[in-house]
């Protein structure tokens, strides 16, 4: 059976951006024959943006747009040692090295990039044909510990993605364990998506760009890949991702104005082509609509001034 998830992190209070998302994500699971499984989880791994209060108020503020999720809530930090073995098992099988460079000395080695094929900013493997003896010398100076790297050997992947069609992308070393000893983004997504089951990710195409990383990933830990749908974001008009700048755009703020997450849904409904303007709907009314090859696939540009939310009125 399916499985769909939505996986937010519980930095800020969901904005209206990552509603459309885990609406669409919803919908996609849900309108399945027979409707997917769809699952929740809190990412909670950066220790300086673990915030329990915000992630009741994410998983309240979805329940009130009516989306439910089946089983309980995986919270990511409390799956750290399963990351870390899955980290072990990848260094016992020679594929890790550590990494001593700062975030500067990646961004100046990718300015002359030694690598065909690699993207901008790709990290070039500075670290990777140390030697033991040169290791022990990068780590004399500094007390920083190193970042654990994976040795991706520049693969090339391609995938089928639901919204996009094919996309390709060549892989970096990347980091799979940070120098603070965390579990790195893409290490931890691929496990906990394996382990809970999750077969088909629908997401933000900000994360289009850390699927090939992640492909990599679930190939060297022999889990399967899944199916990808990586959907339009919500830009500010000025182009730039959804920026808060003091304007409503949370459903506790929102709420505040006097606007209900019933018309919230109203409007992401009009904005996928599922509702007509200040259409009262449900999401049982929007999964009877709902066709995955419909959905728009270029970003949704909104300005938070008040007079556009004309069609909340
Ligand atoms: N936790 C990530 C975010 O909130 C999403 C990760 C994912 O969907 O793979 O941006």
């Amino acid at each position: 059976m399916t499985t769909g998830r939505f996986a937010p992190s519980p930095s800020a209070d969901l904005h209206v951006g990552n509603l459309r998302t885990a609406l669409l994500a919803w919908l996609f699971a849900r309108s399945g024959e027979p409707p997917a499984r769809f699952v929740m989880r809190v990412e909670d791994l950066d220790p300086s943006t673990r915030d329990n209060d915000i992630a009741q108020r994410q998983l309240d503020d979805l329940q009130s747009l009516g989306l439910d999720w089946d089983g309980p809530v995986v919270v990511q930090s409390s799956r750290l040692d399963r990351h870390h073995q899955a980290i072990g098992q990848l260094t016992e099988a020679g594929l890790t090295y550590p990494c001593w460079c700062t975030r500067r000395e990646v961004a100046e080695a990718s300015q002359a990039p030694n690598q065909p094929g690699l993207p901008e900013g790709a990290y070039q493997g500075t670290c990777a044909g140390l030697d033991e003896r040169a290791r022990a010398e990068r780590a004399s100076y500094t007390t920083r510990p190193p970042a654990l790297r994976l040795r991706a050997n520049a693969a090339t992947i391609t995938f089928d993605d639901a919204v996009h069609g094919p996309f390709t992308g060549t892989v970096d070393d990347f980091v799979i364990r940070r120098s603070d000893g965390v579990p790195a983004y893409n290490m931890a997504v691929v496990v906990d998506d394996a382990d809970q089951g999750v077969d088909q990710v629908v997401r933000g195409d900000d994360l289009l760009d850390s699927t090939p990383r992640q492909i990599v990933l679930h190939h060297l830990l022999g889990l399967a890949v899944p199916q990808y749908a990586h959907v339009p974001l919500v830009l500010s008009t000025g182009g730039g991702r959804m920026a808060k700048r003091g304007q409503a755009t949370t459903l506790g703020e929102l709420a505040h104005q006097g606007v209900p997450p019933q018309r919230v849904l109203g409007w992401l409904a009009t904005s996928l082509g599922l509702a007509s303007a200040a259409e009262v709907v449900t999401v049982a009314t929007l999964l009877e609509r709902f066709n995955p090859a419909g959905i728009p696939r270029t970003p949704w540009y909104v300005t938070m001034a008040d007079e556009d939310f004309s069609p909340l009125a």
